[in-house]
């Protein structure tokens, strides 16, 4: 069989570093994995396959058109999976400028470096190439408390300058695909959770403040719900989309599992409880509500019907299993987080973000 030559971008963040431990697990693949190392990439996350001989890590810009085309030239790519961006709401609000470089015009420049390679490659090689762009479930904006779910036709109305920055991205990647015919597949996934989780994020955040004794920060009432899913089912959805998603669609991605912040909270608190009780009460009594994020969507909710139905993928934890195993990832691996938790940017944020 014809090795599968995989560019992963933003391979050292949380998904990424998900996907290139599945992907490189498959010996028929090739992985090199571009990340530039933003405050959120982490080589450490990726030690069990550092050494593996189908793996490579470049560190690079995907803004950096000239370098990128090089790299994929260079390494005989035929599949690129485009996960690097900046992915943190609150720091979108606080400092839009970096979203619009990463996310927009970083997504522009990888297009272009992509469809330049892409346009010289072999006839055989040519039909064989896929562009898979993977984003979120916030581009469809914010949902009521009906029920209702985002499919893959519901309409782009995002809020933060996260969404929209990735919302952008998006409908570029569209439009390489119609106007310049680059084989592409677009996935929008919920809201991840799992071991290497950077802790800015809501559910490694609250374990380890809960570990440390801190406040459990939560916004307005707590009453946000997500739809939550385990990182290494998204990783498996998206091998399945990359390889079997039909060119120009885009596949949902979602866990079954709507849980409101409140309830995300409680329900690691009782974990902690459990496994590591406190000397007196329980680590509910830590929850703090504080001034609710700027223009927070009220609910996210996934329809993933048509990936299970068309390309056999189904989660195989329940937000239950999942966060169990999250909860002892963090217990058991402090190696991790403990020197991100220890630096400067610890010491300045993590005491008040309470958001996904
Ligand atoms: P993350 O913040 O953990 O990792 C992002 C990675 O991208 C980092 O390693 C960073 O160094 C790298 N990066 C940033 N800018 C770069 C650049 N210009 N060039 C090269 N590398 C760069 O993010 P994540 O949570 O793993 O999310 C990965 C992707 O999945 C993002 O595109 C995000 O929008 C999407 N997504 C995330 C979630 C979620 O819940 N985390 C859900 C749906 C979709």
């Amino acid at each position: 069989m014809t090795p599968v030559n995989v560019l992963v971008t933003g391979g050292a963040g949380f998904i990424g570093s998900a996907l290139c431990r599945q992907l490189v697990a498959n010996p028929q693949n090739r992985v090199v994995n571009l990340d530039k190392l933003t405050y959120a990439g982490n080589v450490a996350s990726l030690g069990t396959i550092e050494h593996a001989p189908n793996y490579r890590f470049v560190r690079g810009d995907i803004c950096d058109e000239h370098a990128v085309l090089a790299l994929m030239q260079a390494e005989n790519i035929n599949r690129v999976m485009h996960l690097a961006a900046e992915t943190h709401v609150d720091r979108s609000i606080e400092g839009p400028a970096a979203f619009i470089e990463a996310n927009i015009v970083g997504t522009f420049r990888l297009l272009q470096a992509a469809l330049k390679h892409w346009q010289g490659l072999p006839e055989e090689e040519a039909r064989n190439f896929r562009f898979h762009h993977i984003s979120t479930d916030e581009v469809f904006g914010d949902l009521p408390f009906d029920g209702s779910l985002f499919h893959e036709t519901t309409p782009y109305a995002p809020s933060s300058p996260y969404s929209a920055s990735k919302a952008s991205a998006d409908h570029l990647v569209r439009a390489w695909h119609h106007t310049f015919g680059l084989p592409v597949v677009l996935s929008n996934c919920s809201n991840n959770y799992g071991p290497f989780h950077f802790p800015e994020k809501l559910i490694p955040l609250v374990i380890l403040n809960a570990l440390d004794e801190k406040p459990l920060p939560i916004y307005g009432t707590g009453s946000n719900v997500r739809d939550w899913l385990y990182v290494d089912d998204h990783a498996r959805a998206l091998m399945r989309v990359a390889s079997a998603g039909t060119l120009g669609e885009s596949y949902n991605i979602g866990g079954h599992s709507e849980r409101s912040n409140l309830v995300v909270v409680e329900t690691i608190c009782d974990i902690l409880d459990r496994r590591q009780p406190r000397q007196s009460g329980s680590y509910r009594d830590l929850k703090t509500f504080v001034s609710d994020r700027p223009g927070h969507d009220r609910r996210y909710a996934i329809d993933a019907s048509r990936i299970e139905r068309e390309l056999g993928w189904r989660p195989q934890e329940t937000f239950e299993t999942g966060i169990e195993k999250t909860v002892s990832w963090y217990l058991e691996n402090s190696w991790w987080w403990g020197p991100i938790r220890a630096g400067t940017y610890a010491g300045e944020r993590l005491g008040r973000v309470a958001g996904p």
